[in-house]
């Protein structure tokens, strides 16, 4: 420990070490997992040198490192199982460059994607990809997060043209470039998006802009039950509308919503919707979505009509996840994130929720349905081992069901550590190809061990 802080201290400022126990408590828990453990120290790189730095030392000494941008990853991503260093992103947070006129921007990992917009606003641009929490851009490129708008505008990883990687021996690469496409090489940008900081620690990252669109509609519309939202949606999106966004929320999260921002929302299933287009296309998608919803029985319809309006019905939706947590005070939360293809969706959401059902725990259902993904919230006790086994059990039998139907367990959240169990079911023998990899760019493991892939066959 005092060789590892020694070694640190030869290359940072007192000021970018830290062992506080505040700071080591901080760093030891991630969101949504009752897991901790504490780092030994935690660092604040500011240059990628800094971080070439730390992980040279760390590879001298065989110490873990793990990365850490906004921790706001659900699958205790940043739990440093090991100990070790806690390497915090968030001082690394400069826009280097807006390029408007070739859609790129050049950022920092600590930049969180809120920031990246509001920074855009002038040039008519932005960055489409928006998971809720106030993520960083490192953060989610790590974890290939998804959003609100992936049905129109993809992933992460889509955005990202290119990164600068700094190695678990402290080599630094550079992966892509700034042409919207490339066909040269292996994909490695691809490859670090999704890693979850245990291929490298990204310290640099190039992504794709995309042009603000001129007008948005959105509404909402409620149905008996989520049932009938899924059939609802799945049909809408095959009909080709422009959707941009199509979120459902089942009534027991509504109740919650009601309770804790103060709404009078219909306490039903909802399918909240948005359109991107001009002023025309919206109108006639809104009209579509609306005529679509009255063959499939729906009950209250809302449409908002200007962008205050559209910001109050969204709230609702963005705020969702803090409301359950809020109705549930001191519970443990175990959150699905299951993803299938469009057409099996509402098939697998029946049969989810007959699984859930049988837990008897305190279930809601919230998810980005338009592209076939969709989570299930299951609360329990801290110190009911019994509810968390029934919770863990239902779990898994989720995920056989979302396998069998030809999905993943996971669309957007990533494994961490808490997926683990999954992975060689979804995956076989590539996992092997994979812990090749793993080998091959951090021979000794020392790049947040304990996750994202499980034991070796
Ligand atoms: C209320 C709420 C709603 C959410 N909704 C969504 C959603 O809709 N969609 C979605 O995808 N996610 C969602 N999430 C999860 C979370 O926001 C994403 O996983 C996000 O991408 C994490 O970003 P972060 O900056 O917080 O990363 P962290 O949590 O700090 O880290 C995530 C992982 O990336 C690694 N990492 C971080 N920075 C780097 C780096 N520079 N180089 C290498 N590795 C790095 C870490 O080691 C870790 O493994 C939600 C979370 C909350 C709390």
């Amino acid at each position: 420990m005092t060789q590892l802080i020694s070694a640190l201290a030869d290359h940072l400022r007192s000021d970018q070490i830290d062992t506080s126990p505040s700071a080591l408590a901080l760093f030891s828990r991630g969101e949504s997992t009752a897991v901790t453990r504490s780092p030994d120290v935690i660092v604040y790189p500011e240059t990628t040198a800094d971080v070439q730095a730390v992980m040279r030392v760390a590879s001298r000494l065989g110490t873990a490192v793990t990365p850490v941008g906004a921790n706001s990853s659900l699958e205790g991503h940043t739990v440093p199982l090991q100990g070790g260093v806690s390497l915090s992103l968030a001082r690394m947070d400069r826009i280097v460059e807006i390029a408007a006129g070739d859609f790129l921007a050049v950022v920092q990992p600590g930049v969180t994607y809120p920031r990246l917009n509001e920074a855009l606003r002038p040039t008519g641009l932005f960055f489409p990809v928006d998971p809720g929490a106030e993520a960083s851009l490192g953060g989610m490129a790590s974890t290939n997060a998804a959003g609100t708008m992936t049905v129109r505008y993809g992933v992460t990883a889509d955005q990202v043209l290119a990164l600068e990687v700094v190695l678990a021996d402290g080599t630094v690469i550079r992966t892509g470039g700034r042409a919207l496409k490339s066909s040269s090489g292996y994909q490695l940008t691809r490859l670090f998006c999704g890693a979850e900081g245990t291929l490298g620690v990204i310290t640099e990252l190039t992504m794709k802009l995309t042009p603000r669109p001129a007008h948005v509609a959105g509404a909402r519309v409620s149905f008996a039950d989520v049932g009938a939202c899924v059939d609802y949606v799945t049909e809408l999106v095959q009909s080709g509308v422009a959707l941009a966004r199509c979120e459902l929320v089942d009534a027991p999260s509504i109740t919650a919503i009601n309770r804790h921002l103060g709404l009078q929302l219909a306490e039903a299933a909802t399918v909240f919707l948005e359109f991107h287009g001009d002023r025309h296309t919206t109108a006639a998608d809104v009209s579509t979505a609306l005529q679509l919803s009255r063959e499939h029985a729906a009950g209250a319809s809302a449409v908002a009509k200007d962008e205050g309006e559209l910001r109050a019905l969204w709230r609702a939706r963005h705020q969702a996840f803090y409301c359950l947590t809020a109705a549930h005070p001191g519970l443990n939360s175990l959150v699905t994130d299951l993803a299938v293809p469009i057409s099996r969706l509402a098939e697998v959401v029946a049969a989810s929720l007959e699984v859930t059902a049988e837990a008897g725990l305190p279930t809601y259902v919230l998810g980005h349905v338009g592209d076939g993904n969709f989570h299930l919230t299951l609360f329990f006790e801290p110190d009911d081992a019994a509810a968390e086994a029934a919770a863990l059990a239902s779990h898994s039998r989720l995920v056989a069901l979302t396998l069998a139907a030809g999905g993943t367990c996971t669309g957007e959240h990533g494994i961490g550590f808490r997926k683990l169990p999954y992975v060689r079911a979804e995956h076989g023998a590539a996992v092997d190809v994979m812990w090749s990899l793993k080998d091959a760019l951090d021979p000794l493991g020392i790049l947040n061990p304990g996750k994202k892939l499980p034991a070796r066959s």
